[in-house]
């Protein structure tokens, strides 16, 4: 019998290629009119186009945006907002910047509007991560969901093979852990499978012409399903693991999600077996952890963790942080396991299943 509970976020999205080009208007329509661009010093470019069209709406540019939103960044955009008096800012960028915007939102109400260019999906979460002393801190509220959501993908075109194969991965992350579940919700299943088919489909058409629209259009859509779900769904396993070695070892985000997703999804296949044939159904495949390695590999994305900085001691300390920490996931969390599948992940081996 079907049971569920369903609660949406306060989403507000437009999605068209060119869409940016209208954003004066849009902003206007909320009812701003001191915007701050927010960017990465890399994202300079992009930040220009938006703040074209937005003309004298724009009251300055903050280009230092940072990875995991530095406390310090936050305190130096939000002196910078306070001096300019400025009503919103825009985001223009990928995780990083989408995150300094949610965070400037959280700690001084400050509205956003988000235009991603990456495939972090962040812009359709309620969670926000503030870098302190070392340490990531993050939590949901829903104050940090943008006002206004602006994908174009035409924006996304400069975005590298580099990048693109990754970040896809860490979309369907998202998705993924949605659908392979013992939970399943199936309001949160819709755009899950939604997101994993066109990624799946449309990422390595990507790589092999970086000029197909269609494609990049098509992944950023499944990138906004795969936030989406992740937005008003679960993590479990996978998720903690990315933040130990994101945490503990400084990996880089969305290569860590390419990295470990298929031997997270192995790990869990036994207790999530008929969500991990629907997660194969939509990527056609006949087994989801090996077919996401293959998209891993097709896409040229990292497979092994020793590849991203990680040694073999460091796995010892991941399996200990991991047994330390308190969560729900569909398979026992025990040692060897753990230990088995982490090892296959630094190698870069193929996902297998331990059964001690
Ligand atoms: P990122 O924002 O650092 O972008 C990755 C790279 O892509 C950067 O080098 C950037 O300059 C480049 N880039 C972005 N747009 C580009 C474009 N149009 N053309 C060329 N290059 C471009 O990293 P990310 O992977 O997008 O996001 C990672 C961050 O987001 C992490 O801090 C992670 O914790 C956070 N995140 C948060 C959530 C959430 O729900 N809160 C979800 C996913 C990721």
């Amino acid at each position: 019998m079907m049971n569920f509970t369903y609660k949406p976020l306060p989403w507000n999205i437009t999605f068209a290629p060119g869409a940016v080009s209208n954003i004066r208007g849009m902003v206007e329509g909320l009812g701003f009119s001191k915007a701050l661009i927010l960017s990465t010093s890399g994202q300079s470019q992009n930040a220009q186009i938006v703040a074209s069209h937005l003309g004298e709406l724009i009251v300055g540019h903050f280009d230092q945006a940072k990875m995991h939103v530095p406390i310090e960044t936050v305190k130096e955009a939000s002196n910078l907002a306070k001096r300019l008096g400025a009503d919103c800012t825009v985001s223009i960028g990928g995780g990083s910047t989408t995150g300094l915007g949610k965070a400037l939102a959280l700690r001084k109400n400050l509205p956003n509007i988000a235009i991603p260019t990456t495939y972090a999906g962040s812009e359709m979460t309620n969670i926000w991560g503030i870098t302190e002393k070392g340490k990531k801190v993050t939590g949901r509220d829903d104050i940090v969901v943008p006002n206004l959501v602006i994908y174009d993908p035409e924006l996304t075109l400069s975005l590298p093979p580099s990048v693109v194969g990754p970040s896809g991965l860490n979309a369907l992350a998202q998705a993924v852990v949605n659908v392979a579940t013992d939970a399943p919700n199936t309001m949160v299943s819709l755009m899950a499978l939604e997101a994993i088919k066109d990624i799946a489909e449309n990422l390595p058409a990507i790589i092999s012409e970086p000029e197909n629209l269609d494609a990049r259009s098509k992944v950023l859509y499944g990138s906004s399903m795969a936030g989406a779900s992740l937005g008003t769904g679960t993590t479990s396993l996978h998720h903690k693991l990315c933040h130990t070695f994101g945490g503990a070892f400084k990996t880089p985000h969305a290569e860590t999600h390419a990295i470990l997703l298929p031997h997270s999804v192995a790990y869990n296949a036994k207790a999530t077996a008929d969500g991990s044939q629907a997660v194969a159904d939509a990527m056609g495949v006949t087994d989801a952890a090996i077919g996401i390695r293959d998209l891993a590999l097709k896409v040229g994305a990292p497979t092994a963790l020793k590849d991203i900085g990680i040694s073999e001691q460091d796995i010892g300390k991941a399996v200990e942080i991991v047994l330390g920490m308190d969560f729900h996931n569909p398979e026992p969390i025990t040692e060897t396991r753990l230990r088995h599948m982490m090892e296959n992940a630094y190698h870069g081996r193929e996902p297998t299943i331990d059964q001690a």
